[in-house]
């Protein structure tokens, strides 16, 4: 069984009083459940304080990006390696908005997660369509897919209010499931988890997961609030 995930992308948002006070309430409302996962997407210089709140609870800390080297002349940028010595779970690789804003390109986003992987975080490696997933995962062997997440984030319902239907968001991550069996073989496949992201909200999150590929959801904008983020939660 897949465990389901929701992971609230805050993208740039937030100061550290803000963002440390919404892990705590959220804590303190989860306990240890342990029937959903729930990740935590923050900027790098939240990170820190975040992993000690989250310590020993079932909240995983995922920082948003990370270069693809680990150490060097790389003046503003952020070392995987450095980023799984603090303690970080995963990392987000490949997002629209680091393709879109910042020239990421599938060959980049397939270096960083080779990276990552080998520093021992796990990856939530998006795509925006289909055919980006087997450039992504160039490269990457069938037990490091253990440690691989897909998120699939149509560029036009990233922040638009607008999502994919939940017949079209089905049929793309059943489509990303036969790549990966096809690239892997069944038991990867059938193990891997598929995340559907783009305006999840409280109207289609219940309809999104129940869907038989979507094993969970990535949220922007309704993660800024915490109520909101937390009746998400309660839906997964
Ligand atoms: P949104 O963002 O929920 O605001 O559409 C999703 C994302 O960018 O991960």
């Amino acid at each position: 069984m897949r465990k389901p995930i929701i992971v609230a992308n805050w993208k740039m948002n937030f100061l550290r009083d803000q963002a440390d006070l919404f892990l705590q309430k959220l804590l303190a409302r989860l306990g240890h459940n342990q029937t959903v996962e729930v990740g935590i997407a923050a900027q790098d210089l939240f990170l820190p304080d975040l992993i000690k709140i989250a310590d020993d609870s079932p909240i995983s800390i995922v920082a948003q990006n990370a270069h693809w080297e680990n150490f060097g002349a790389f003046t503003g940028e952020t070392s995987p390696k450095a980023l799984a010595n603090i303690g970080v779970d995963y990392v987000m690789l490949g997002h629209f908005e680091r393709r879109e804003l910042f020239n990421e390109t599938n060959s980049t986003v397939n270096l960083k997660v080779r990276t990552a992987l080998n520093d021992g975080l796990d990856v939530i490696v998006d795509v925006e369509e289909m055919e980006q997933v087997e450039p992504v995962l160039e490269g990457i062997t069938e037990e490091q897919m253990k440690g691989i997440i897909i998120g699939f984030e149509p560029t036009f319902a990233i922040g638009t209010g607008m999502s994919a239907s939940t017949k079209g968001a089905q049929d793309v991550a059943q489509q990303i499931r036969k790549t990966v069996r096809r690239l892997y073989g069944a038991p990867t496949a059938q193990a891997i988890r598929i995340l559907y992201g783009g305006s999840v909200d409280r109207d289609n999150l219940a309809d999104l997961i129940a869907q038989p590929d979507i094993d969970g959801s990535l949220v922007g904008r309704a993660s800024l609030d915490f109520q909101t983020f937390w009746e998400l939660v309660k839906i997964m």
